[in-house]
């Protein structure tokens, strides 16, 4: 199913009717929630992503990137701190680029990476993360070209295999293998 964000096209009122989590504009329908996107009988709803009644507002989370756009991260949810199993429900996250790091980040691309293993606080409903914390952002990167794992040379992740040099947020617990 299609992922759609707030404020993403979805098509021309000719095309679909509006259904629920969706606006209008100018003719045009856009998703008003994060969620998947649903077309039945040429009625365009979008459904939010299941809210995990375990996870609250400040709880700290594990979770994997699963995609990486222009000024967010989705990041699938897998567990959550002081909870020795993981999740019974697993949900998307979502990680503003205003909410990466404290510093301004001009390109969301240079601070979290796809398939990228992250901490990140919850300040928000819909699963909303933070990691602007010392102790939040990436724990475990791989490399982009050759996909072996990453280690910590200072502010940069460094490939042992080929060399690569790439930049992330990363968290002060970075590679120490717990959270
Ligand atoms: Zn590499």
């Amino acid at each position: 199913m299609k992922v759609v964000m707030p404020g993403d096209k979805i098509g021309s009122t000719e095309e679909y009717m509006k259904g629920k989590g969706v606006y209008e504009e100018d003719g045009e329908l856009f998703a008003a929630v994060a969620g998947y996107l649903v077309i039945k009988d040429r009625v365009a709803n979008v459904e939010s992503f299941a809210s995990i009644p375990e996870v609250l507002k400040g709880d700290v989370v594990l979770g994997r990137v699963v995609d990486v756009r222009n000024t967010m991260a989705l990041v699938e949810v897998v567990s959550k701190k002081g909870e020795e199993r993981s999740l019974t429900t697993r949900s998307l996250g979502f990680l503003h680029i205003s909410n990466v790091d404290e510093k301004y980040v001009k390109d969301i691309s240079e601070a979290i990476g796809y398939l990228d293993i992250i901490k990140a606080r919850v300040i928000g409903d819909n699963l909303r993360l933070s990691t602007k914390e010392k102790e939040m952002g990436v724990l475990k990167a791989l490399c982009s070209s050759c996909r072996s794992e990453m280690i910590r040379e200072g502010d940069m992740l460094k490939c042992p295999e080929c060399g690569r040099v790439e930049k992330r947020k990363i968290s002060s617990d970075y590679g120490k293998g717990e959270w």
